[in-house]
């Protein structure tokens, strides 16, 4: 009888540490979450392998019987070298984070951020299996993407790829989170969208939405369903602004599938057919639209822990210089 081999994935959130053992055959085993722990740079990549102690020791699994340990985080980090870079919504400076784990626990360990997770994740187990050149972008408060180009991950040199919120659409447009100006997550993430809409309220404009109230962007879309015009307006452009540089993605990778995500998203064709006419008129020739499989994803809040179960699972298809 063949040995049952096991994988560890694992979701550092600006909250939350989650670790998730599964069997290679992505049966999952169990869940652990504890509170991230910033108390120190060296203090998460020790959670991380008591953690897998544990979920180990509960199970009655050796350490030595798993194959990978698959590891997203939000961004920015160098997944080749394994380390965190200053997250913005971490306490961390830069925080090496593979490489205490491989040598305590001397098992395959992958970091990849959590956008590349979700492409894994749906190339693996959702909407993009089987394709070989597939785009991941989540719109929610912040715009990202996960890019896998002839069924390799696209990290690039320092495996900082991939940025799509960080393309430039409005030159001097409003100032993004990163401190440069005009980034289409500037304009067109639920932040953005929620601002633009305070902003004409504040000059005046007509809507249903409430005034002098926090507006999120489930607002903006239920207001915009129910024929307001100011909301319709806001997700319109919002979608445009997305589709524009989505049409320049399409230039330089010609993807198969695009997988959209993220709670934005849920607004529906309010936000992507404009999505989708901005892409018609901005691409040189109707063969990038041809065919293209647009879809949304098929996972949401666990997608970090299944997009690490198909890192850990791969070892190194994906990300092949980390055994290089
Ligand atoms: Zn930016």
């Amino acid at each position: 009888m063949t040995q049952t081999e096991y994988i560890v994935g694992v979701d550092v959130g600006g909250t939350w540490t989650r670790a998730l053992l599964f069997e290679t055959s992505a049966k999952a085993i169990e869940k652990i979450r504890e509170q991230v722990d910033t108390s120190c740079d060296m203090a998460i990549s020790d959670q991380i392998i008591k953690m897998i102690y544990n979920l180990c020791k509960r199970n009655g699994i050796a350490v030595s019987s798993l194959k990978g340990i698959g590891i997203a985080s939000a961004g920015p980090l160098d997944s080749k070298k394994g380390l965190l870079i200053k997250p913005p919504n971490l306490p961390f400076d830069y925080v090496p984070l593979v490489e205490p784990i491989k040598q305590k626990l001397n098992v395959p360990t992958f970091l990849i951020n959590d956008c590349a997770a979700a492409v894994l994740s749906e190339k693996e187990f959702g909407g993009g299996k089987g394709i070989k050149n597939l785009f991941y972008v989540t719109i929610s408060t912040g715009i990202g993407s996960g890019i896998i180009i002839d069924d390799r991950l696209l990290l690039g040199e320092k495996g900082i790829a991939a940025e799509i919120g960080h393309v430039t659409v409005l030159p001097d447009g409003p100032m993004c989170g990163c401190g440069r100006r005009g980034h289409l997550e500037a304009l067109a993430s639920g932040t953005a969208i929620a601002r633009w809409v305070k902003d004409k309220l504040a000059q005046g404009a007509v809507s249903t939405l409430p005034q002098n109230q926090t507006i999120t962007t489930e607002m903006i879309a239920n207001a915009a369903k129910s024929g307001d015009t100011l909301s319709t307006a806001a997700l319109e452009r919002a979608g445009r602004l997305i589709g524009q540089a989505l049409a320049n993605l399409l230039h330089i990778f010609n993807p198969t599938a695009i997988i959209i995500g993220g709670g934005v998203s849920q607004s529906g064709a309010i936000l992507l057919e404009p999505m989708q006419a901005a892409m018609k008129e901005y691409t040189l020739s109707p063969s990038y639209l041809d065919n293209l499989i647009l879809t949304r994803a098929a996972f949401g809040d666990e997608v970090g822990l299944v997009g690490a179960l198909a890192l850990g699972r791969s070892r190194y298809p994906y990300t092949k210089h980390n055994h290089d």
